[in-house]
């Protein structure tokens, strides 16, 4: 089994990394991809990859870091930074994550088109890499509050003509049942639950009917702990040991038998991320 989306190189686990890391073998947790948000993140990422036999690491860069900093210049040397982070160690297997973020923290809660513009041209600059590097690409997409909207434009951004089909997947996947038809018809697509579909659906959720509307070879379970634990720990730190809850809700859901999900989880990396094979 893979938790497909951690930050384990957090200084959340600082104090007991080796711990955490051991608790989730334990669990049968073999590997665990662990994800860069900007450069010194993903630099820390590959280091904790190099350490840990069984974690690999994806390099990228949040969209949000481009709302202030999205000229061309910044977006050209910040993503030939990340090609020498790539190219230091082996154990780089992803780009990402990176995508689209209009869910402001700001005061105002908005998303100017100006800061959209720029988190497209991250982003596809970052997908140009990922296709030069032949890497599959980890995508966060968040939309503004009650809105689809950041998933509507990665949906047309995937889509357009010219595009090569390295393997996209969708990183904590919260989309509505409109949205998933849409992105089930672009095939290098999958899609990565985590923790948050174990909370109680909120009132116009489809997280049950989306689940079912996926094929299981396109789905991959993930923490992305430190946050978002699964049910019964919400609230608290999480670590990768609970994916397991991430994947006790998808099989319960898709009415199969635990093991039948884990072997299909674990055939789903190996063709997603060949390169945890090669090595
Ligand atoms: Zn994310
Ligand atoms: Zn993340």
């Amino acid at each position: 089994m893979i938790d497909a989306h951690t930050h384990v190189h957090d200084v959340a686990f600082d104090e007991d990394r080796d711990a955490v890391i051991e608790r989730a073998q334990s669990a049968g947790i073999e590997n665990l991809i662990t994800i860069g948000t900007d450069l010194l993140e993903s630099r820390r990422s590959v280091a904790c990859a190099e350490r840990y036999p069984g974690v690999w690491a994806s390099v990228g860069i949040h969209p949000h870091v481009f709302n202030e900093r999205g000229d061309e210049e910044t977006v050209v040397a910040s993503v030939g930074e990340l090609r020498n982070i790539c190219r230091s160690s082996e154990k780089v297997i992803a780009i990402g994550e990176c995508g689209l973020d209009y869910f402001s923290h700001d005061a105002d809660g908005i998303i100017t088109e100006k800061q959209k513009r720029a988190q497209r041209v991250g982003f596809l600059a970052q997908v140009a890499l990922a296709q030069e590097l032949r890497l599959p690409i980890i995508i966060h997409t968040r939309p503004s509050f009650g809105s689809m909207d950041a998933y509507e434009d990665m949906y047309t951004l995937l889509n357009s003509p010219g595009r090569d089909h390295s393997p996209v997947i969708l990183h904590c996947y919260m989309g509505d049942a409109e949205v998933t038809e849409k992105f089930l018809g672009l095939p290098q697509v999958s899609f990565s639950f985590a923790g948050n579909i174990t909370y109680k659906a909120r009132a116009g959720s489809d997280t049950e009917r989306v689940l079912g509307m996926i094929p299981i070879d396109r789905i991959l379970a993930e923490t992305d702990c430190p946050y978002l634990a699964p049910i019964p720990h919400r609230g608290k730190r999480n670590e990768p040991a609970y994916v397991t809850l991430v994947a006790q809700h998808i099989a319960e859901t898709k009415k199969m038998p635990y093991t039948s999900l884990e072997e299909q989880l674990r055939d789903n990396t190996w063709r997603i991320f060949p390169k945890l094979l090669d090595i």
